[in-house]
């Protein structure tokens, strides 16, 4: 059962390295693979499966849908489109104004949101040209030329150049932002806690303040929740730990539970920037996608997900911390969002030693083991995480120890 690492070579486009297995099933939280090894499916196919795989609400929202009507075309409204929007505004709290526009992926939702800004930044109406967009350093919001020019990785935008106009990338600081905003800015997006960077949280009261500044210059707040919304930290969206309220959020990964959606929430004045024929999506918000994501949704409100997501997030964050390893430095996120730390760059160690053990989850960088499992864990999946977790580092220290060692020796 290795010819599928070949045609893997041969076949698909090599815009990411060697695949690590070949999965083919999936339950709860455990995936298994072509020679019906098992896993521990600790990263949710990076925040995305929120109900775990395969969940009877999931499953059943796609044939039932699939039977009934699948695909129509912007002309048209259909029912669990309409029911998608209104729970996304009431989830939201963006109000009786609010709007929501459906993509088909995170990076989509951002190029909605960036010409949100432009609009905003158009000078329309007499009012103000606003030519900046303010990002953050260390910032991911996508692989499209739009989101890809609001991202902050220089190394993913060098070779693709040039890019947008317009987008300067801050540090992620309230002294940063202070000195940087004036009244030419159309908008600041942030994501609450930086995913792709290493699950990094932005400074104790940054959206606070952010929320303050944008109102005070007319600039726009976009907050892209796309890893962080749909109750993955312990609140439904990353910007509710802070109280705040936004011009416009972005949503993906989680909201749809695996089958893939978007979508850009607007709230009061930002949701009469897009007018007639402004944006467009073949597919964004057909019936099926929408109609997944309301069970997805109403799952997690049912049962309690969001809750289970923070206490959940607490108990691992205090198994993690309470691991004997000198390559644990630090346990950083919130709820079922988090990122181990480590004093060595072997994150990528770490990781292939924990999927030989059955466990699955992520280097988001050489310093970082990201942790994102289904919203629905309980006891027993920490447990064998904690096991499993456990041997990993300690397979992984025995190496490092060996080559220092080795190094001390020589
Ligand atoms: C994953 C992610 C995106 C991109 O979403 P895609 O669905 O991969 O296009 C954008 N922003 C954030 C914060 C993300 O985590």
């Amino acid at each position: 059962m290795t010819v599928w690492k070949e045609d893997a070579a041969r076949d698909l486009v090599l815009n990411v390295g060697d695949r690590l297995a070949l999965l083919t099933r999936g339950e709860g939280s455990h995936v298994w693979d072509g020679d019906d090894k098992r896993y521990l499916d600790f990263l949710a196919g990076i925040a995305v499966n929120s109900l775990g795989h395969a969940h009877p609400a999931f499953v059943e929202a796609v044939a039932k849908q699939a039977a009934t009507l699948v695909h129509v075309s912007n002309y048209f409204a259909t029912p669990p489109q309409l029911e998608l929007a209104a729970r996304l505004k009431r989830l939201a709290g963006a109000g009786i104004d609010g709007r929501v526009y459906f993509s088909n992926s995170g990076a989509e939702a951002n190029e909605a949101a960036f010409k949100l800004a432009r609009l905003h930044g158009a000078g329309l109406h007499g009012a103000p040209e606003r030519p900046r967009i303010l990002a953050l350093e260390n910032g991911f919001h996508g692989r499209t030329m739009g989101s890809l020019a609001l991202t902050a990785k220089k190394a993913m935008r060098a070779p693709f150049e040039p890019m947008p106009g317009g987008v300067e990338h801050i540090p992620a600081t309230i002294e940063a932002l202070e000195s940087a905003i004036d009244d030419r800015v159309a908008a600041l997006i942030i994501e609450p806690i930086q995913g792709e960077a290493g699950v990094v949280e932005l400074p104790e009261g940054y959206l606070s303040v952010a929320r303050s500044l944008t109102l005070k210059h007319g600039a726009l707040l976009i907050v892209d929740e796309i890893q962080t919304g749909a109750g993955r930290t312990g609140q439904w969206f990353g910007f509710n730990h802070e109280g705040i309220t936004p011009d416009a959020i972005t949503l993906a990964k989680g909201i749809g539970g695996g089958f893939p959606i978007g979508a850009l929430v607007t709230f009061s004045a930002a949701s009469s920037l897009f007018t007639p024929g402004s944006h467009g999506s073949t597919f964004g918000g057909n019936p099926l996608a929408t109609a997944v994501a309301n069970a997805v949704l109403t799952e997690i409100e049912n049962a309690g997900l969001v809750e289970n997501a923070a206490a959940r997030g607490a108990q691992l964050r205090e198994v993690i911390t309470g691991i004997d390893s000198p390559l644990i430095d630090e346990v950083r996120g919130r709820g079922l969002l988090l990122g181990v730390g480590l004093t060595a760059p072997v994150a990528g160690e770490v990781v292939a030693a924990a999927q030989e053990l059955g466990l699955i989850v992520n280097a988001a960088n050489p310093y970082t083991v990201r942790i994102a499992p289904a919203l629905t864990i309980g006891d027993a999946e920490i447990e064998e995480f904690q096991t499993l977790f456990t041997a990993a580092l300690a397979h992984v220290q025995a190496t490092v120890a060996a080559s220092e060692e080795e190094k001390a020796n020589a």
